[in-house]
């Protein structure tokens, strides 16, 4: 037996796993077994990472555990039957939709599927918007490179996609010397090797810059590159400018199956159709580790990590200006942040996330214990915060695999696919990144197969509508008589117009549902949560489109708000 495979079963029986059974699979290590607990599952899947082996292939079942079918589209239709793209991409979250931008740049018939009805319907909606500054992962890792990287380009990609974006820095607090002290040489190697600008800041100066600090702070480290946007907006932004420069969108499409012919994907099997591309991109999530699988190229796990979020009331928003948490000695040396709370770009404040194991790929339902000890952890931070500001929670699921790294690769057994997988946090920082890197990697293996120019018609910039509520008075007028529907108010709370919605059904990825428009121009995420303005979108949803009240949803298949009964709308 190979002396690395021995290493691995004596490290699993000292953590007193046993019954596992270790076999070495194309330079990976399989585990397979049962055992009765999930923390233990993912603990083994750790253990075994440690090793140098290229991934962990960790099959040990939970006992008593049926994995949940994929969430699926109940749509199927013919219209993808036949279509032959050079690139399909899988997957409409950041990072497949940053990838479907980038390719556009190139003479290339892209298109991009996700099996949700709207791009952004999964992690990448359920984040924290920050844009890390890179300090909380490692040197020499692709984590730490793209997030830096990333990080560095988010200035001019928001200018082009008009998306805001504001760098109001980082603080990582500290509640004891030790803490300062010993992060002060950990974050000294970090900031030179990754390259990342960072200060001291000393308790006078800690109140001065924010006066709400309490004193379970003493002291902390800054970080002035971190900044804080709206992560649907930028995934939708992505999405709608890759389409504006030739790019196909197809939503409701789920992938269920490849087929594969000497080493070469052939057919791509959805729910509408087969697709013969000549190249396919797995930014699949969570579902990362199930698309290499049907390529026959599986050599990694994505064990989901759940992180739970609470936003608090606009009105608490001036008491934080920057993004914080405390450290602990486990964020010190660990690969997770810890949370902390930080203004949004929107204005509110945002507490957590927390980090926890879980066996299930797309639970985001959320646990009032999760909430409590969050609220209980960070908001004590800042003097005037309470429970009672908190307007509404949500929760997101990580695709960490158990290497905790980035695997942006061209497979090393399939010529056309590329991973872009294992996208867990620093994700969205990094994503323009990872963009630039996927599609150099794509381009190399397409031109094996096919000519690939420049499209010089490439414009990185995305068509701009008003937003009235950041418009000023002589702006507001001018758009109103231009077009009378932006002086309807349809939420009073966040100031949204008929006009900007009606723009948002008809934009390049068009927002038909209740969330979908949500995302997009924020009616409904105000104290009220969409309490008044909810039927008033309906009935423009219904105007606009030609849906039926009854036809139109909350987030998708199986939302319905409205239920027909012998043709009269009843209310759900
Ligand atoms: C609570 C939380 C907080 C976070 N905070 C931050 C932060 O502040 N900053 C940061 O940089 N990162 C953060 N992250 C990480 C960041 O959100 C992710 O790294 C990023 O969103 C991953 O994007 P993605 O496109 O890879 O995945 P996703 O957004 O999950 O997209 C994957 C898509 O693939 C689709 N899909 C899956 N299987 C199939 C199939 N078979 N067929 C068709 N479609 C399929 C899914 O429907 C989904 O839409 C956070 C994550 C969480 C959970």
């Amino acid at each position: 037996m190979a002396d690395r495979l021995k290493k691995v079963q004596k490290a699993l029986i000292k953590k007193d796993f046993t019954g596992i059974e270790c076999t070495e699979v194309r330079n990976c290590i399989r585990l397979e077994g049962e055992m009765d607990n999930w923390t233990d599952i993912v603990k083994a899947g750790r253990a075994a990472a440690k090793f140098g082996y290229k991934g962990v292939l960790n099959d040990i079942s939970l006992k008593g555990f049926t994995e949940p079918a994929i969430r699926a589209p109940k749509i199927s239709d013919h219209s993808l039957e036949g279509t032959t793209p050079d690139v399909m991409i899988i997957g409409g979250g950041v990072i497949g939709c940053s990838i479907a931008r980038e390719l556009t740049r190139y003479q290339l018939n892209v298109l991009l599927v996700d099996k949700e009805s709207d791009v952004a319907m999964q992690a990448s909606s359920r984040n924290d918007g920050m844009i890390h500054p890179g300090i909380a992962s490692h040197p020499g890792t692709l984590r730490g490179e793209m997030n830096v990287r990333g990080n560095e380009m988010y200035t001019q990609i928001c200018d082009e996609l008009s998306i805001p974006f504001e760098r109001w820095s980082n603080l990582i607090l500290y509640s004891e010397h030790f803490f300062g002290f010993a992060s002060r040489f950990v974050f000294a190697r970090r900031q030179r090797l990754l390259g990342v600008e960072g200060h001291r800041v000393n308790l006078k100066k800690l109140h001065e810059i924010e006066p709400n600090i309490t004193d379970k702070a003493i002291g902390a480290f800054e970080f002035p590159s971190s900044g804080v946007l709206s992560p649907y907006k930028l995934t939708v932004a992505f999405a709608e400018n890759a389409v504006e420069n030739g790019a196909k969108v197809s939503l409701d499409t789920i992938v269920t199956g490849m087929d594969v012919e000497q080493g070469k994907i052939t057919a791509v099997h959805t729910n509408r159709g087969t697709v013969r591309p000549k190249a396919v991109i797995n930014a699949a999530g969570t579902f990362c580790d199930k698309i290499a699988q049907m390529a026959d190229d599986r050599f990694f796990t994505i064990h989901p990590r759940k992180g739970h979020l609470a936003i608090l009331d606009k009105k608490q928003g001036p008491l934080v200006q920057r993004s914080m948490g405390l450290i602990g000695l486990s964020q010190a040396f660990s690969d997770t942040k810890g949370g902390g709370v930080m203004r949004t770009i929107d204005g509110n404040v945002l507490v957590g996330p927390d980090a926890f194991e879980q066996p299930y790929r797309e639970d985001f339902s959320t646990k009032r214990e999760n909430i409590d000890k969050m609220l209980d952890k960070h908001l004590p931070l800042i003097k005037g915060f309470s429970k009672a500001d908190v307007i509404t929670y949500f929760a997101g699921v990580r695709a960490a695999t158990y290497e905790e790294e980035f695997i942006i690769e061209g497979s090393e057994r399939v010529q056309n696919l590329i991973h872009a997988a294992g996208i867990q946090s620093p994700g969205l920082a990094s994503a323009p990144a990872i963009a630039e890197e996927i599609t150099k990697i794509t381009i190399d293996r397409l031109s094996k197969v096919m000519d690939v120019h420049k499209n010089d018609k490439f414009n990185p910039r995305r068509r701009v509508t008003p937003v009235m509520a950041k418009l000023s008075l002589e702006e507001k007028q001018a758009a109103i008589e231009k077009n009378p529907d932006y002086g309807i108010v349809v939420c009073r709370c966040e100031g949204i117009s008929r006009g900007e919605i009606i723009d948002a059904i008809n934009s390049p990825i068009p927002a038909t549902s209740i969330d979908a428009i949500k995302r997009r121009i924020r009616p409904g995420m105000g104290r009220c949560q969409g309490g008044f303005c909810m039927p008033l979108i309906t009935g423009i949803i219904c105007e606009q489109t030609g849906m039926k009240p009854s036809e139109v949803t909350k987030s998708g298949e199986g939302s319905q708000l409205l239920f027909e009964k012998d043709g009269v709308n009843v209310n759900a």
